[in-house]
Protein backbone atom coordinates (compact mmCIF):
# COMPACT_ATOMS: atom_id res chain seq x y z
CA UNK A 1 0.00 0.00 0.00
CA UNK A 2 1.40 3.85 -0.72
CA UNK A 3 0.32 6.80 1.43
CA UNK A 4 0.80 9.71 -1.14
CA UNK A 5 1.07 13.49 0.17
CA UNK A 6 0.81 16.47 -1.86
CA UNK A 7 2.89 19.23 -2.04
CA UNK A 8 1.66 22.27 -3.41
CA UNK A 9 4.46 24.53 -4.40
CA UNK A 10 5.07 27.47 -6.79
CA UNK A 11 2.01 29.03 -8.58
CA UNK A 12 0.70 25.73 -9.67
CA UNK A 13 3.05 23.43 -9.08
CA UNK A 14 2.20 19.61 -6.96
CA UNK A 15 5.42 17.78 -5.59
CA UNK A 16 4.29 14.35 -3.74
CA UNK A 17 5.68 12.60 -1.56
CA UNK A 18 5.33 8.48 -2.00
CA UNK A 19 5.87 6.50 1.21
CA UNK A 20 5.34 2.26 1.42
CA UNK A 21 3.81 1.59 4.20
CA UNK A 22 4.98 -1.35 5.21
CA UNK A 23 8.50 -1.06 4.44
CA UNK A 24 8.62 2.53 5.21
CA UNK A 25 10.41 3.41 1.97
CA UNK A 26 9.72 7.29 0.79
CA UNK A 27 10.07 9.11 -2.73
CA UNK A 28 9.77 12.29 -3.58
CA UNK A 29 8.02 12.87 -7.49
CA UNK A 30 9.36 15.93 -9.39
CA UNK A 31 10.69 18.12 -6.60
CA UNK A 32 10.45 21.58 -7.34
CA UNK A 33 11.58 23.41 -4.09
CA UNK A 34 12.88 21.93 -1.10
CA UNK A 35 12.08 23.37 1.77
CA UNK A 36 8.17 22.20 1.43
CA UNK A 37 9.69 19.19 0.97
CA UNK A 38 11.75 18.68 3.87
CA UNK A 39 9.32 20.28 5.89
CA UNK A 40 6.43 17.31 4.82
CA UNK A 41 9.16 14.83 5.90
CA UNK A 42 10.15 15.84 9.48
CA UNK A 43 6.07 16.25 9.64
CA UNK A 44 6.12 12.68 8.42
CA UNK A 45 9.46 11.67 10.51
CA UNK A 46 10.64 10.11 7.59
CA UNK A 47 13.68 10.40 5.37
CA UNK A 48 14.21 10.32 1.78
CA UNK A 49 14.99 7.34 -0.26
CA UNK A 50 14.36 8.15 -3.82
CA UNK A 51 13.22 10.70 -6.32
CA UNK A 52 11.26 10.05 -8.94
CA UNK A 53 11.38 12.38 -12.15
CA UNK A 54 9.65 12.58 -14.95
CA UNK A 55 11.47 15.17 -16.97
CA UNK A 56 13.97 17.18 -16.96
CA UNK A 57 11.88 20.74 -16.42
CA UNK A 58 13.47 22.71 -14.16
CA UNK A 59 10.11 22.73 -12.17
CA UNK A 60 10.36 19.13 -11.50
CA UNK A 61 14.07 18.78 -10.75
CA UNK A 62 15.12 21.80 -9.01
CA UNK A 63 15.56 20.82 -5.49
CA UNK A 64 17.64 17.27 -6.51
CA UNK A 65 20.88 18.41 -5.96
CA UNK A 66 19.40 19.56 -2.64
CA UNK A 67 17.50 16.77 -1.31
CA UNK A 68 20.24 14.75 -2.50
CA UNK A 69 22.87 16.42 -0.76
CA UNK A 70 20.67 16.15 3.05
CA UNK A 71 19.46 12.63 2.14
CA UNK A 72 22.03 10.70 0.11
CA UNK A 73 18.46 9.20 -2.20
CA UNK A 74 18.90 7.84 -5.23
CA UNK A 75 17.63 9.74 -7.94
CA UNK A 76 15.25 7.66 -10.48
CA UNK A 77 15.24 8.91 -14.53
CA UNK A 78 15.28 8.03 -17.83
CA UNK A 79 18.35 6.79 -19.03
CA UNK A 80 18.13 9.42 -22.53
CA UNK A 81 17.77 11.93 -19.72
CA UNK A 82 20.85 11.36 -18.11
CA UNK A 83 23.00 14.84 -19.08
CA UNK A 84 19.81 16.82 -18.24
CA UNK A 85 18.46 15.22 -14.57
CA UNK A 86 20.64 16.62 -12.27
CA UNK A 87 22.13 13.93 -9.56
CA UNK A 88 20.53 11.24 -11.46
CA UNK A 89 21.80 7.24 -9.95
CA UNK A 90 19.23 5.17 -11.42
CA UNK A 91 18.97 5.16 -14.85
CA UNK A 92 15.56 3.76 -16.23
CA UNK A 93 13.87 2.88 -19.82
CA UNK A 94 10.35 1.70 -20.96
CA UNK A 95 8.98 -0.96 -19.39
CA UNK A 96 11.25 -1.32 -16.48
CA UNK A 97 10.17 -1.70 -13.48
CA UNK A 98 11.02 0.20 -9.92
CA UNK A 99 10.59 -1.06 -6.41
CA UNK A 100 9.80 0.97 -3.38
CA UNK A 101 9.08 -1.44 -0.85
CA UNK A 102 6.90 -3.62 -1.73
CA UNK A 103 5.57 -1.26 -4.25
CA UNK A 104 6.43 -1.42 -7.46
CA UNK A 105 5.81 0.88 -10.61
CA UNK A 106 6.64 0.92 -14.11
CA UNK A 107 7.97 3.13 -16.52
CA UNK A 108 6.15 4.65 -19.09
CA UNK A 109 8.02 6.36 -22.21
CA UNK A 110 5.57 9.07 -22.77
CA UNK A 111 7.92 11.65 -25.15
CA UNK A 112 6.07 14.79 -26.79
CA UNK A 113 6.29 17.38 -24.05
CA UNK A 114 9.98 16.60 -23.57
CA UNK A 115 11.52 14.11 -25.66
CA UNK A 116 12.73 11.28 -22.95
CA UNK A 117 9.55 12.41 -20.28
CA UNK A 118 8.31 9.43 -18.56
CA UNK A 119 5.84 7.97 -16.15
CA UNK A 120 5.49 6.00 -12.69
CA UNK A 121 2.62 3.67 -13.25
CA UNK A 122 1.87 1.65 -10.20
CA UNK A 123 -0.51 -0.86 -11.60
CA UNK A 124 -1.60 -2.54 -8.34
CA UNK A 125 -2.26 0.70 -6.69
CA UNK A 126 -3.68 1.41 -9.66
CA UNK A 127 -2.30 5.27 -10.16
CA UNK A 128 0.26 6.64 -12.32
CA UNK A 129 2.73 10.36 -11.59
CA UNK A 130 2.13 11.85 -15.10
CA UNK A 131 3.85 15.08 -15.13
CA UNK A 132 3.40 16.99 -17.55
CA UNK A 133 2.06 15.25 -20.15
CA UNK A 134 -1.84 14.17 -19.34
CA UNK A 135 -3.25 16.87 -17.55
CA UNK A 136 -6.50 17.02 -15.76
CA UNK A 137 -8.40 17.65 -19.27
CA UNK A 138 -5.66 18.67 -20.76
CA UNK A 139 -2.02 17.62 -21.73
CA UNK A 140 1.14 19.31 -21.79
CA UNK A 141 2.27 21.41 -24.61
CA UNK A 142 4.67 20.35 -27.20
CA UNK A 143 8.24 21.75 -26.62
CA UNK A 144 10.27 19.04 -27.62
CA UNK A 145 8.12 16.48 -29.47
CA UNK A 146 6.01 16.38 -32.34
CA UNK A 147 2.37 15.47 -32.39
CA UNK A 148 2.73 11.89 -33.84
CA UNK A 149 4.76 11.15 -30.71
CA UNK A 150 2.71 12.87 -28.37
CA UNK A 151 -0.45 11.02 -29.97
CA UNK A 152 1.54 8.06 -29.38
CA UNK A 153 2.14 8.42 -25.55
CA UNK A 154 -1.44 9.59 -24.86
CA UNK A 155 -2.18 5.91 -26.57
CA UNK A 156 -0.42 4.64 -23.93
CA UNK A 157 -1.28 6.17 -20.71
CA UNK A 158 -5.24 5.91 -22.24
CA UNK A 159 -5.03 2.01 -22.55
CA UNK A 160 -4.53 1.86 -18.37
CA UNK A 161 -7.86 0.89 -16.74
CA UNK A 162 -10.22 3.73 -15.83
CA UNK A 163 -9.99 3.38 -12.36
CA UNK A 164 -6.30 4.57 -12.89
CA UNK A 165 -5.51 7.53 -10.01
CA UNK A 166 -3.68 10.48 -12.45
CA UNK A 167 -1.35 12.39 -10.45
CA UNK A 168 -0.27 15.18 -12.94
CA UNK A 169 2.33 17.55 -11.61
CA UNK A 170 0.57 21.18 -12.36
CA UNK A 171 -3.40 22.64 -10.98
CA UNK A 172 -4.30 23.86 -14.71
CA UNK A 173 -7.70 21.90 -14.00
CA UNK A 174 -9.71 25.02 -14.17
CA UNK A 175 -8.05 26.69 -17.24
CA UNK A 176 -8.10 23.37 -19.38
CA UNK A 177 -11.93 22.88 -18.46
CA UNK A 178 -12.63 26.51 -19.87
CA UNK A 179 -11.03 25.47 -22.97
CA UNK A 180 -12.76 22.22 -23.11
CA UNK A 181 -16.02 23.87 -22.92
CA UNK A 182 -15.10 26.50 -25.67
CA UNK A 183 -14.99 23.60 -27.78
CA UNK A 184 -18.52 21.30 -26.35
CA UNK A 185 -20.79 24.48 -25.17
CA UNK A 186 -23.37 21.97 -25.18
CA UNK A 187 -21.55 19.35 -22.98
CA UNK A 188 -23.59 19.17 -19.75
CA UNK A 189 -20.71 16.78 -18.17
CA UNK A 190 -18.27 19.36 -18.57
CA UNK A 191 -20.50 21.69 -17.27
CA UNK A 192 -21.14 19.77 -14.04
CA UNK A 193 -17.49 18.92 -13.57
CA UNK A 194 -16.82 22.92 -14.06
CA UNK A 195 -18.97 23.65 -11.10
CA UNK A 196 -17.32 21.11 -9.25
CA UNK A 197 -13.92 22.32 -10.19
CA UNK A 198 -14.69 25.85 -9.33
CA UNK A 199 -16.67 24.71 -5.82
CA UNK A 200 -13.02 22.88 -4.98
CA UNK A 201 -10.91 25.80 -6.14
CA UNK A 202 -12.92 28.37 -4.13
CA UNK A 203 -12.14 26.19 -1.13
CA UNK A 204 -8.35 26.03 -1.85
CA UNK A 205 -8.89 22.66 -2.83
CA UNK A 206 -7.04 20.82 -5.26
CA UNK A 207 -8.40 18.96 -7.80
CA UNK A 208 -5.96 16.36 -8.75
CA UNK A 209 -5.84 13.53 -8.51
CA UNK A 210 -8.59 12.95 -11.36
CA UNK A 211 -9.78 9.44 -12.56
CA UNK A 212 -8.30 7.90 -16.11
CA UNK A 213 -11.76 7.20 -16.89
CA UNK A 214 -12.98 10.88 -16.65
CA UNK A 215 -10.19 11.71 -18.34
CA UNK A 216 -11.72 9.24 -21.21
CA UNK A 217 -15.06 11.47 -21.34
CA UNK A 218 -13.90 14.39 -20.87
CA UNK A 219 -10.17 15.55 -21.58
CA UNK A 220 -9.96 16.79 -25.29
CA UNK A 221 -6.76 15.16 -25.97
CA UNK A 222 -7.81 11.59 -25.81
CA UNK A 223 -11.08 12.45 -27.90
CA UNK A 224 -8.67 13.07 -30.59
CA UNK A 225 -10.69 9.99 -32.87
CA UNK A 226 -13.90 10.28 -31.16
CA UNK A 227 -16.05 11.13 -34.40
CA UNK A 228 -18.98 12.86 -32.31
CA UNK A 229 -16.18 15.07 -30.45
CA UNK A 230 -14.31 16.05 -33.73
CA UNK A 231 -17.71 16.96 -35.43
CA UNK A 232 -19.31 19.05 -32.67
CA UNK A 233 -15.45 20.78 -32.63
CA UNK A 234 -16.03 21.52 -36.35
CA UNK A 235 -12.91 19.71 -37.23
CA UNK A 236 -13.04 17.91 -40.58
CA UNK A 237 -12.52 13.69 -39.56
CA UNK A 238 -8.91 13.18 -40.56
CA UNK A 239 -5.85 11.26 -38.98
CA UNK A 240 -6.01 10.93 -34.97
CA UNK A 241 -2.11 13.21 -35.67
CA UNK A 242 -4.10 16.15 -37.42
CA UNK A 243 -6.74 16.33 -34.96
CA UNK A 244 -4.84 16.34 -31.91
CA UNK A 245 -2.30 19.03 -33.84
CA UNK A 246 -5.48 20.76 -34.21
CA UNK A 247 -6.51 20.67 -30.90
CA UNK A 248 -3.41 21.53 -29.35
CA UNK A 249 -2.72 24.63 -31.69
CA UNK A 250 -6.57 25.73 -30.33
CA UNK A 251 -5.41 25.48 -26.72
CA UNK A 252 -2.42 27.21 -27.32
CA UNK A 253 -3.64 29.78 -28.56
CA UNK A 254 -6.63 29.76 -25.44
ZN1 LIG B 1 7.58 20.44 -17.92
FE1 LIG C 1 6.07 21.48 -15.25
Amino acid sequence: MLEIFQIPVLNDNYIYLITDAKSGKTACVDPALHDPVIEKLEELDKKLDFILNTHHHNDHVGANLQLQKRYKCEIVGNEKDKARIPGISIFVNEGDTFKLGDSECRVIEVSGHTLGHICYYFSKESLIFCGDTLFSLGCGRLFEGTPDVMVESLLKIRSLPNNTKVYCAHEYTLNNANFALSLEPKNNKLKKKIEQIKTRRSKGLSTIPSTLGEEKILNPFLRFDNDAFIKSVGLKKKSNVENFKVIREMKDNF
